[in-house]
C-alpha cells in the first residue's frame, strides 16, 4: 500500500475514462488519501485481518480494475465479503464515497467474471422472490410448515411472521390537514405490517395523515447491491410511477419504516439522471424521501405534548431497551442519536450497546450469500445488545428486525412500535 497522505493517482482504462462512472469513480478515487483511518471500522477487516477485506484494500482493488488489470475471482470474492454498511464513510476523514465506488466496481466486476451456476441461481431466487411480497407470503406459508427443518438465518423471518399475525394493528382514518405518502416496501408487508400501522397512528398523533401507495413496491435496493441494473430500473421507475400523482396532490414526504428502503429512495435521483422521462420526478422523489425516524424528530414538539397526554392514561413502566442502529440509517442517511432521543423522551431506559457502528451481519442478502461472516457478525452484535439485560431489542429496519431475532430470546420490534405503544396508552 502507499503511504498516508498520498493522493491516490489514477489512470483509467479507455473503456470507462469517458464515461459517467468513470469520471465518478475517479473524483472518489482521488479523495482517498491511504491514511487507514477506516480500517477499524471496518467489520470484514475486524473478522479477517487482511487488507484486501478493508475498505482500502477493496478500493485498490477497484482502481485496478478500473485501470483495465485482469479482474479474477478473488476479487469478486473481496467485494462480495463487503457488506455495504458504509461505517468506512463515517469513519473516513476525506469523505470518500466508498459505497459509491463498490457499486461501480460491483456491476463492472459482475460484467468480466462468471459465477459458479450454483452462485447464479442463488442470486437470480433472490432477485425474483424476495422482492415480491405475494411470493414472500407463499414462501412463508411453506416455511411455517417446514420451520423445524430450517437453518436458523431461514427460521428466523418466519418467526417474525409468526408475531405479526396476531399483531396486526389498526391504521388511523381520520383525514388530517398534513399528508405524507408511505412506501411499504416488499418484506416488511408479508413479516411485520405492525410496523407502518404503528408509524402511521405515530404520525396522525401529530396531525398527519399517511396513505400507503397502492402501486408501489420494492424500493431496489436488494437488485441494485446484486447489481442487477435494469431490475432495479424498473422497480424505481414504477415506485416513481406510483408516487408521482400523490406528490402532485401535495403531500408533503414519502416515508420509509425500513431504513434501508429510505435510503434507497434518496438515491432515485442519482439512479435515473440519465432519462429525461424520469430524471425530474426521480429526482424530486429523492428529495421528498424520509426514514420515519427524520419525520419523527422532526415533529418532536408534537411527539412530546401527544406523550404527555397519553400518560394520564397509562400506567408508569419503564422497560429497558437495546437499540440496533441499522447501517442504513447511521451510515447511508447519517441519522444517529435520533432514535435514542425519540425513545428516551418517550419513557423507555436505553441500556448501553458497546461498538454500535458495528454492522449486525443482516446486510440485505448477506446472511443468505455470506453465511458465516454473517453468523460471526451477529453474535458480537446480539453479545453487545444483550449485555445490559434489556427487555426489548428495537431497530429502525426490518431486515435487522429479523437477523437480530434470529439470533436472541429478547423479543425484537422496531422502534416506532415502541413509541406507538406508549402514544395508544
Ligand atoms: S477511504 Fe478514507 S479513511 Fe480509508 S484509507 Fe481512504 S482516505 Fe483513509
Ligand atoms: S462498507 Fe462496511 S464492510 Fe464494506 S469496506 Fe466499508 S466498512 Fe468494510
Amino acid at each position: 500500500m502507499r503511504d498516508c497522505g498520498e493522493v491516490m493517482r489514477t489512470a483509467l482504462a479507455d473503456f470507462i475514462r469517458d464515461t459517467p462512472e468513470g469520471r465518478e469513480a475517479q473524483e472518489i478515487l482521488r479523495a482517498c488519501v491511504h491514511c487507514g483511518f477506516c480500517l477499524p471500522a471496518c467489520p470484514t477487516y475486524q473478522l479477517l485481518g487482511d487488507e484486501l477485506d478493508s475498505p482500502r484494500g477493496r478500493i485498490y482493488l477497484m482502481k485496478q480494475l478500473l485501470e483495465g488489470e485482469p479482474v479474477s475471482a478473488c476479487t469478486q470474492l473481496h467485494l462480495d465479503r463487503c457488506l455495504t454498511c458504509r461505517a468506512c464513510e463515517s469513519a473516513c476523514p476525506s469523505g470518500v464515497q466508498y459505497g459509491r465506488l463498490l457499486d461501480i466496481g460491483r456491476a463492472l466486476t459482475e460484467e468480466r467474471v462468471t459465477r459458479t451456476p450454483a452462485a447464479l441461481l442463488k442470486r437470480y431466487l433472490l432477485r425474483k422472490l424476495v422482492p415480491h411480497t405475494d411470493r414472500v407470503r407463499a414462501l412463508l406459508r411453506v416455511a411455517r410448515i417446514a420451520r423445524p427443518l430450517l437453518p436458523r438465518q431461514l427460521a428466523a423471518p418466519v418467526s417474525a411472521a409468526r408475531a405479526a399475525d396476531s399483531r396486526r394493528e389498526p391504521w388511523p382514518t381520520a383525514a388530517r390537514a398534513r399528508r405524507v405518502l408511505l412506501l411499504p416496501g416488499c418484506v416488511q408487508p408479508a413479516v411485520r405490517p405492525a410496523i407502518d400501522a404503528a408509524a402511521a397512528r405515530v404520525l396522525d398523533r401529530v396531525g398527519i395523515s399517511t396513505l400507503a401507495v397502492d402501486g408501489t413496491g420494492c424500493c431496489g435496493a436488494l437488485a441494485h447491491h446484486l447489481s442487477a441494473r435494469r431490475e432495479t430500473l424498473h422497480q424505481v421507475r414504477r415506485n416513481v410511477d406510483a408516487l408521482w400523482p400523490h406528490i402532485e396532490a401535495g403531500a408533503e414526504a414519502v416515508v420509509v419504516t425500513a431504513s434501508a428502503c429510505a435510503s434507497m429512495l434518496s438515491e432515485y435521483g442519482r439512479l435515473l439522471r440519465d432519462d429525461p422521462d424520469y430524471a425530474a420526478r426521480a429526482a424530486r422523489v429523492a428529495a421528498l424521501a424520509r426514514d420515519i425516524a427524520q419525520v419523527a424528530a422532526a415533529e418532536s414538539e408534537g411527539l412530546a405534548a401527544a406523550l404527555r397526554r397519553a400518560a394520564h392514561r397509562q400506567a408508569p413502566g419503564m422497560a429497558r431497551v437495546a437499540f440496533h442502529a441499522p447501517c442504513t440509517l447511521q451510515h447511508a442517511l447519517q441519522v444517529s442519536g435520533t432514535v435514542e432521543s425519540l425513545l428516551t423522551a418517550a419513557g423507555f431506559a436505553l441500556t448501553p450497546v458497546a461498538d454500535r457502528h458495528q454492522c449486525c451481519g443482516s446486510a440485505g442478502t448477506y446472511s443468505i450469500l455470506q453465511p458465516q461472516l454473517s453468523a460471526r457478525l451477529l453474535r458480537l452484535k446480539v453479545a453487545a445488545l444483550e449485555s445490559g439485560t434489556p427487555d426489548l431489542i428495537a431497530t429502525a429496519n426490518i431486515g435487522c428486525l429479523m437477523h437480530i431475532g434470529g439470533g436472541t430470546s429478547v423479543p425484537v420490534c422496531h422502534w416506532v412500535e415502541l413509541l406507538a405503544q406508549r402514544l395508544d396508552g
